[in-house]
């Protein structure tokens, strides 16, 4: 793991982390989208070197919702790029870090992605994600 991909960060409305990226901060929307499978709307703006995911409840059972709700808006997680997602996470799983889901699921831009338990990083969510290509 040697590239950040992306910096997650929870909101409870896209439209006004949007514009405050966008129109306050002057940097470019690459575009949005919903995962269902995590409960959220995924909106991705281009921060130069890294991209800033911004997360936004779907429903009251988004885990992205509770997280707002038990911390308020703020960063949720960071994101590493691999490639071979299957041999990271048995590489990861051998050093005795837990991860969230062992097999990867779909995440938002058609990435696999995988989440490692806070308890086994030092209290920081983190993802690793593969893509086949580059938004
Ligand atoms: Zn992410």
């Amino acid at each position: 793991m040697n590239k950040v991909d992306h910096i997650g960060i929870a909101v409870s409305s896209l439209q006004e982390s949007i514009a405050l990226y966008t129109e306050k901060l002057g940097m470019q929307h690459i575009k949005t989208e919903a995962v269902y499978s995590q409960g959220v709307n995924v909106a991705f703006i281009d921060a130069g070197n890294v991209k800033i995911e911004l997360l936004e409840p779907i429903n009251r059972e988004s885990p992205i919702a509770k997280f707002i709700e038990k911390r308020g808006q703020g960063i949720h997680h960071i994101a590493y790029k691999v490639s071979n997602i299957e041999n990271r996470i048995a590489e990861i799983k051998e050093k005795g870090i837990q991860l969230i889901n062992e097999n990867p699921t779909a995440g938002a831009g058609g990435a696999q992605v995988a989440f490692m338990h806070p308890k086994s990083t030092g209290g920081v969510l983190m993802e690793i994600c593969e893509k086949k290509e580059e938004l």
